[in-house]
């Protein structure tokens, strides 16, 4: 699937753009039209300044024509740092040597509950991989724990590729995304960066999600960690990787993150010689929306609130917020943690972030609807490239917002939260919708819970 003798000759091809090809990539960009590998490539290496901006920016129209205000909201739940692997990059590689832990069940209903107080509703489930510390069946309690003993509806996972017995076992408990990090889709790099590796085995990695698949998930996630290697050469992989999928089962990608390498323990930013800055960062969460613009783009707490807030209006649909990166990383009172799994930039609470998003007129949405009511894999791709999406997320994440500052709202948040609310729940143009729309919001403030579209 990826062949990189072909990628590489298509960015040989296009390093040097014209600006008229550029323009022309743009407008039928902004038709929603399908771009090929060529186009791709020519994005990314487009230099004249003007022509940058107007990347960006349509990249933050096709958002708002697809999304609209809405901003998904997570956070990470770190159940073990155990691992066999020795990824140079990560510092939970085996090498680093540092009394390792994991959680008891007991321990991981705590995280879970205090999760739930900061008004999360969707998780990222974070495992290191250990067939012997951590086996499916660990994995597979703990979801079940977590949504046994908590209000938390959406666990995505991330774990090791694994196989096809172990993804029916996750797809019986009832994830939501199963999200995989490719890490980088150049052969040589990734045999480079697992070394003596269980994930240093490419097409194993690579072939992940056909497992997944195979055994009934219709919901992934993917991932590159930029900075390990070309990001020309990431971006054009993801996208061949995303249509090989595609053809073969009728969906790709739900969402792609876009993790950039960051400083962790054991490993020099220094030693990694394709660390990339912001202006080309931003190049690729752009040029990635113009690509996909039906699939969900993740930015996490890795980033800073700058950027975040800069590429919400560019084209990144979730974020993740409040995060901790150790085991059993969330407390009642502040702590210091000892073993991140690397650095983070953005610090807020969820509730400043929360009240940043809806004073720049965004609604930060705990919505996790779809996934219930099964509108995921090819009805979710089938919906989203029909508009409805639109027709039934904004609403949904009007009431769960709705929920959130009710329930996890200081004063300042109820008294213009609901205010918020209820002017963009005037602005919903179908009067149907609206109208059941303004009962769930008034049936919400009576106390109701849990209603949806
Ligand atoms: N152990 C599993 C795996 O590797 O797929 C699952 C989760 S791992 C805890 C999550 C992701 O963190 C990895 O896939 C990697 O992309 C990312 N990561 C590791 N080290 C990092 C670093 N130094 N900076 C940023 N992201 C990092
Ligand atoms: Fe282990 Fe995942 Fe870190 Fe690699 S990235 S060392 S597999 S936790």
């Amino acid at each position: 699937m990826i062949d990189k003798e072909y990628i590489q000759d298509i960015l040989d091809k296009v390093k040097n753009p014209t600006m008229d090809e550029i323009q022309d990539i743009l407008l039928r960009a902004k038709k929603r039209e399908p771009l090929s590998h060529h186009d791709i490539g020519a994005l990314l290496n487009a230099k004249d300044p003007v022509q940058i901006d107007e990347i960006h920016q349509i990249a933050g129209e096709l958002k708002e024509e697809i999304y609209g205000s809405r901003v998904v909201m997570f956070a990470p739940l770190y159940i073990s740092n155990f691992c066999v692997n020795n990824c140079l990059y990560c510092g939970y590689r085996r090498d680093n040597d540092f009394e390792r832990v994991k959680l008891n069940q007991e321990e991981i209903k705590n995280q879970a509950i205090l999760l739930e107080k900061l008004g999360h509703k969707r998780l990222a489930l974070e495992v290191g991989e250990s067939p012997k510390e951590t086996p499916i069946d660990y994995v597979i309690e703990s979801i079940k724990t977590i949504y046994e003993n908590s209000s938390i509806r959406r666990i995505n996972v991330n774990i090791a590729a694994t196989t096809v017995e172990d993804y029916k076992k996750l797809h019986e408990v009832g994830i939501g995304t199963y999200i995989l990090f490719q890490e980088t889709y150049d052969k040589e790099i990734f045999k480079r960066v697992h070394p003596k590796s269980l994930k240093g085995d490419y097409d194993y990695h690579l072939h992940a999600f056909d497992r997944a698949i195979d055994a009934g998930i219709d919901d992934v996630g993917a991932g590159v960690l930029f900075g390990l290697a070309d990001y020309r050469y990431e971006v054009l992989s993801l996208i061949i990787h995303n249509q090989y999928l595609e053809e073969k089962y009728g969906f790709g990608f739900h969402t792609i993150s876009v993790p950039r390498l960051k400083k962790a323990e054991g490993m020099s930013l220094e030693d990694f010689p394709y660390i990339i800055d912001d202006e080309a960062f931003k190049r690729i969460v752009t040029v990635l929306r113009l690509a996909v613009p039906y699939v969900g783009l993740i930015l996490s707490t890795r980033e800073t609130k700058e950027i975040r807030e800069e590429l919400i209006n560019q084209g990144v649909s979730q974020i993740s917020a409040g995060s901790k990166t150790d085991v059993g990383g969330y407390h009642e009172e502040h702590a210091e943690f000892e073993h991140d799994q690397f650095e983070l930039s953005d610090e807020r609470t969820v509730l400043e972030i929360n009240k940043d998003l809806i004073k720049r007129g965004l609604i930060p949405s705990y919505c996790t609807a779809c996934y219930r009511m099964g509108r995921t894999g090819d009805r979710f791709m089938e919906l989203a490239k029909k508009g409805t999406i639109g027709l039934i997320c904004e609403p949904n994440a009007l009431l769960t917002l709705t929920e959130y500052i009710l329930d996890y709202g200081d004063e300042e948040l109820k008294e213009n939260g609901l205010v918020f609310v209820r002017e963009h729940a005037e602005t919903i143009k179908n009067q149907k919708v609206k109208n059941q729309l303004v009962e769930y919001i008034n049936r919400i403030v009576d106390g109701e819970r849990d209603l949806y579209f």
